[in-house]
């Protein structure tokens, strides 16, 4: 399998080649085709498997070519990574970045997260953004002063699930998830299936496309 062969913008192609992603590795091989249709995944991958190239390339393929929900001004977001610690969320983040550095600007990505003063990121979401990777925690404090809005979220990724939940980010998901439209592609990744990541892909995921690598 090649990256071409995903049919992927000629703007990420060209970033890949630079980044010397020669080809997929087996879990972008299996799940980005199934991403672009806009099917929901349950993914077993550990870190090092390549698994942010796996969601953060068709979540930017599939950003290119939507009409922009942030040209309504509000403090909308449509792709949301929930990750469980603030290392993640800047790794995560400048992943996206760097993939889409030759889309002109055209998509803005916050990192949201705790230990750090709360206005840099308020600022950063004004005006809402395409991409925000968040801690839990720190997500819920920005949208209760409407910093961040997540009634428009299109696509939601939980990366780390069984990490955000032995973290004790529990209670913050399940109310975090009921801020999010009910209609979305929803892709969760974890190492580890325990009784408790179970009961959240069982709440959350439809027909989900199941990758155990
Ligand atoms: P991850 O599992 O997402 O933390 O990625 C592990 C590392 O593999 C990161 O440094 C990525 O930049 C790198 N990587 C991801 N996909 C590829 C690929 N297809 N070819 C080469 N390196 C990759």
């Amino acid at each position: 399998t090649t990256f071409a062969e995903f049919s992927l913008n000629t703007l990420l192609l060209a970033r890949l080649a630079e980044l010397q992603y020669l080809q997929p590795t087996p879990i972008q091989a299996h799940t980005i085709p199934s991403i672009l249709a806009g099917k929901d995944l349950l993914a077993g991958a550990n870190t090092g498997s390549g698994k942010t190239a796996a969601f953060a390339l068709p979540i930017l393929q599939q950003l290119m070519k939507r009409t922009n929900v942030n040209a309504t001004k509000g403090n909308f977001v449509s792709a949301l990574v929930l990750v469980p610690t603030r290392e993640l969320a800047k790794q995560v983040a400048d992943s996206f970045k760097s993939y889409a550095v030759h889309l002109n600007g055209g998509i803005k990505v916050v990192a949201a997260f705790g230990g750090v003063s709360v206005n840099t990121q308020m600022l950063a979401l004004r005006g809402g953004a395409d991409v925000v990777v968040a801690t839990p925690g720190r997500l819920l404090d920005l949208v209760s002063t409407n910093a961040i809005k997540l009634s428009a979220v299109t696509t939601l990724v939980l990366d780390e699930a069984d990490r955000m939940l032995s973290l004790g980010f529990t209670e913050e998901l399940s109310q975090l998830i009921a801020l999010l439209p009910k209609k979305k592609q929803t892709l969760l990744f974890s190492a580890t299936f325990p009784e408790e990541v179970r009961q959240l892909t069982q709440a959350l995921l439809v027909e989900p496309l199941e990758v155990q690598l």
